[in-house]
């Protein structure tokens, strides 16, 4: 199945309806090899689609939550999920030096027994990030 068809079936099993931004937004980052922020996926959606950077904005909420597209701080940004609907420690590894990231599943990275007992919160949920210079930016170099 591809991300756009998994995507759209989280979000109707969500109860959210598939609407021209939300599909425009998917699109978009399921080309992009690199994070995008909020106005670059805006700068690619096409013309006929009207959408401000504010709605762009409220899809990517929407689509965090549901765990359909992950933000990244290395490179600030937001990046498809390449594991959408799969159990465990979603991980990135990113370029310091071309943004390009690439996501690995960590089945359970065991950080929540070394998180704190007595820590304020409920729901916990985690992105970790490893960044160094991909193997395509070194051979360059
Ligand atoms: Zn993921
Ligand atoms: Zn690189
Ligand atoms: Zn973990």
């Amino acid at each position: 199945m591809t991300f756009i068809d998994q995507s759209l079936g989280i979000l109707k099993e969500a109860d959210y309806k598939i609407t021209g931004p939300r599909r425009a937004v998917l699109s978009v980052l399921d080309k992009a090899k690199t994070p995008l922020s909020a106005y670059d996926i805006q700068e690619h959606i096409p013309a006929s689609i009207p959408i401000n950077v504010v709605t762009v904005y409220r899809v990517l909420d929407v689509l965090e939550k549901l765990n359909i597209v992950h933000r990244t701080h290395t490179k600030e940004g937001y990046v498809r999920c390449d594991f959408e609907g799969r159990n465990g420690c979603h991980y990135f590894a990113i370029c310091k030096k071309c943004g390009k990231s690439y996501e690995f599943l960590m089945g359970n990275c065991g950080i929540k027994k070394i998180i704190p007992r007595n820590l304020p919160f409920k729901n916990l949920e985690h992105i970790s990030e490893i960044a160094g210079i991909c193997d395509y930016c070194n051979l360059e170099s």
